[in-house]
């Protein structure tokens, strides 16, 4: 028998009305205390954006707990088994946005929802879709919908300029606009922008990326999902054949398994294949090699995450 212990991670968002978010976390982190918990949980006065991962029974009680408080009770919690934690501390925190966006887009204002049964038989079917990947590039490189398009935005605080640039492309009235995120928020608010932006039909997958792997493993879906945590990238199902679609930065060999320049002054996120990396000590380019701050290189099949900037910014978090 293995002793190993089972983790949950676990991602939700809810927007709800929170009229004390400090209070709030002032009891998350009494909670988390007394468990076994590492989390990213943003707190604001328009609700909540949570990832965390915790001992199996934690994690039970903890949704118990969550369930238990009338605003939080219907939050759709997003639930996969781990054999470890996948972040390294536990934070909860208070975020003036829950998505940042310099724009005041209106989630409640936001495109339709659609559960991942619905959004499959659409894609399957309809004629006319926008099929649009609202994620960074280093999201989408390891895998996407197929046929999906995504902006050419290195900010994606530019979407609503971005939006502006889609509406000469497409007919507002017939286009069905369906957005996904990894998890579902940043589409609650980026729906809303294309709604404002006069498309009439706008939909989004429920739950995200993340409840379409649980509900329908890995239909339609090509390579894997990037996740902002230690796993990095997950496959939509367990036993999944998907391929990967993305290349080794130097060889161009299929991989899809991501390094952080070995440079601590550049950090970049690049997929490698082992050989490459190895070669290269970890660096993503020749000048990063013989830098003042490298990082020890260790040869491993899936490297977690360095803690940069960009993950811990958390605000794509979706
Ligand atoms: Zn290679
Ligand atoms: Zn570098």
């Amino acid at each position: 028998m293995s002793n190993e212990k089972e983790y949950f991670v676990i991602a939700f968002y809810l927007f709800t009305s929170i009229a004390d978010p400090h209070a709030e976390i002032a009891k998350h982190r009494a909670f988390f205390a007394e468990r076994d918990v590492k989390s990213r949980i943003y707190i604001s006065y328009e609700g909540i954006n949570a990832q965390m991962s915790a001992l199996k029974e934690h994690a039970l009680e903890y949704i118990e707990w969550m369930r238990q408080d009338e605003r939080f009770k219907d939050i759709d919690f997003k639930v996969h088994s781990y054999h470890e934690q996948v972040f390294p501390r536990t934070v909860v925190k208070f975020r003036k946005q829950l998505v940042a966006l310099d724009h005041n887009a209106n989630p409640h204002k936001c495109g339709e929802h659609i559960s991942p049964a619905i959004w499959k038989e659409m894609l399957e079917k309809e004629k006319n879709i926008l099929l649009l990947d609202v994620r960074n590039d280093y999201e989408w490189k390891i895998g996407r919908f197929a046929g999906a398009v995504k902006p050419e935005l290195d900010m994606f605080r530019k979407f609503p300029e971005y939006a502006k640039q889609l509406k000469e492309e497409y007919d507002l009235k017939n286009t069905k606009v369906m957005m996904y995120c990894t998890g579902g928020i940043r589409c609650e608010l980026y729906s809303a922008l294309m709604k404002e932006e006069g498309f009439e039909n706008v939909y989004q997958l429920n739950g995200g990326v993340i409840r379409y792997g649980l509900e329908q493993g890995e239909d339609l879906w090509e390579g894997k999902l990037f996740v902002f945590d230690d796993r990095l990238a997950i496959p939509l199902k367990e036993d999944s054949k998907a391929l990967p679609v993305s290349g080794c930065h130097f060889c161009g060999e299929p991989s899809d398994v991501y390094h952080n320049c070995a440079n601590m002054d550049c950090n970049t996120l690049f997929l490698s294949c082992s050989d490459c990396a190895e070669k290269v000590q970890g660096a993503c380019k020749p000048s990063c090699q013989c830098a003042p701050r490298m990082r020890v290189f260790e040869k491993v099949a899936r490297p977690k995450p360095f803690r940069r900037k960009h993950l811990c910014a958390t605000v794509l978090t979706g």
